[in-house]
């Protein structure tokens, strides 16, 4: 059946059910003008807003309607974690092409469903509309945080250690290998392609680095190049980022030079990697190190005087600017 054959009525019943995972902060879900909510007291609020276009964003030749939802609720919470929050509510509005299968919709919400029900993240409402000029996913999350944890990018200070999560690069890679069509042929393949349609945001990371001591984050959808500039930039410091530091996988080794690209080069500036990058006290690294956060944390370089710049320190030990050269819509 169609979406046209349904309506927008029916497909709003249809996706109700099971969108409350923790249920003692709603008031009212989906069905009424608007979600009324209870905020946990002395807590701040976190909002955070995503879209997602198709042929912009995402391809449905390469993507399924399950991935596409799983992802797009993650690039979100993704964004509360780099404050150093909880997300809480996410409230999803779709532009949807009429003659699109019902199935469809239904697979895109299992998806949502999915990474809420791993975050206890709660589907509060939305808005249905029709677009003839293809799908159009639009995620809002509603996040908290203790006033004292709070994350911001400008908060990162002299002799601080850089750190990240996981490996990088893997992504921007795996969307190289989709763009190019024959990826089944390589063993290495699969781990990236799969870490680029269905990325794992570092959701429980971000306030468990926060408790622990982290003095500034963010999360790495740009590529750590442009991540690491937005950090030292908003906290007026200089960076020096060591290249054979930077966590790579053996999969993003084996593939890059078949794509003619350096592994370092995806670490750098491709995108949607969706690790934490954030600073941290020396010391309080160490009692962090200490800890099962359950992710690998790598240093991979240090907060420097303002004066100094933002440098990558190659192999060699020589240096040249890092410039954030991730993704820009407008360029
Ligand atoms: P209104 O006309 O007041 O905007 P709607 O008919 O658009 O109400 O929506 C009815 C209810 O369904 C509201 O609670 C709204 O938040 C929810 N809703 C609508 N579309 C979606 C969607 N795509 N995902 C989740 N909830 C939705
Ligand atoms: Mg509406």
């Amino acid at each position: 059946m169609q979406l046209e054959q349904l309506g927008e009525f029916a497909l709003i019943d249809l996706i109700k059910k099971d969108t409350i995972n923790v249920g003692d902060s709603v008031v009212i879900g989906i069905g009424d003008d608007a979600a009324v909510l209870k905020p946990t007291p002395g807590s701040l609020q976190l909002v955070t807003t995503d879209m997602l276009v198709e042929k912009v964003h995402f391809d449905l030749l390469t993507s399924s309607a399950w991935q596409l939802g799983y992802k797009a609720i993650g690039v979100n919470l993704s964004d509360i974690a780099a404050m150093g929050g909880v997300p809480r509510h996410v409230v999803i509005a779709i532009a949807l092409p009429k003659h699109l299968p019902v199935g469809f919709v239904v697979s895109l919400y299992d998806g949502m469903k999915e990474i809420c029900r791993e975050f206890g993240v709660n589907i509060v409402g939305g808005d249905t509309v029709s677009n003839p000029h293809g799908l159009v996913i639009n995620v809002t999350v509603l996040g908290e945080i203790e006033p004292d944890k709070l994350q911001l990018r400008s908060g990162a200070s002299v002799g601080e250690l850089v750190v990240v999560t996981g490996t990088l690069g893997d992504s921007g890679c795996g969307l190289d290998l989709l763009m190019q069509g024959d990826w089944q042929q390589y063993d290495f393949a699969v781990p990236l392609v799969t870490r680029h349609l269905v990325p794992k945001p570092q959701v429980l990371q971000g306030p468990m680095l926060a408790a622990l001591g982290s003095t500034s984050m963010n999360d790495i959808s740009d590529g750590l190049a442009s991540e690491v500039n937005e950090l030292a930039r908003a906290s007026h410091v200089g960076m020096r980022i060591y290249s054979n530091l930077i966590p790579l996988s053996t999969q993003l080794q084996d593939a890059a030079p078949v794509l003619g690209k350096s592994a370092l080069h995806y670490a750098l500036y491709g995108g949607e990697d969706y690790q934490l990058v954030f600073t941290i006290a020396p010391e309080q690294f160490k009692v962090l190190a200490q800890v099962d956060i359950g992710a690998h944390l790598t240093v991979i370089g240090e907060v420097t005087d303002q004066s100094q710049g933002i440098l990558l320190v190659a192999e060699d030990g020589c240096t040249s600017p890092l410039e954030a050269k991730g993704y820009n819509h407008f360029r």
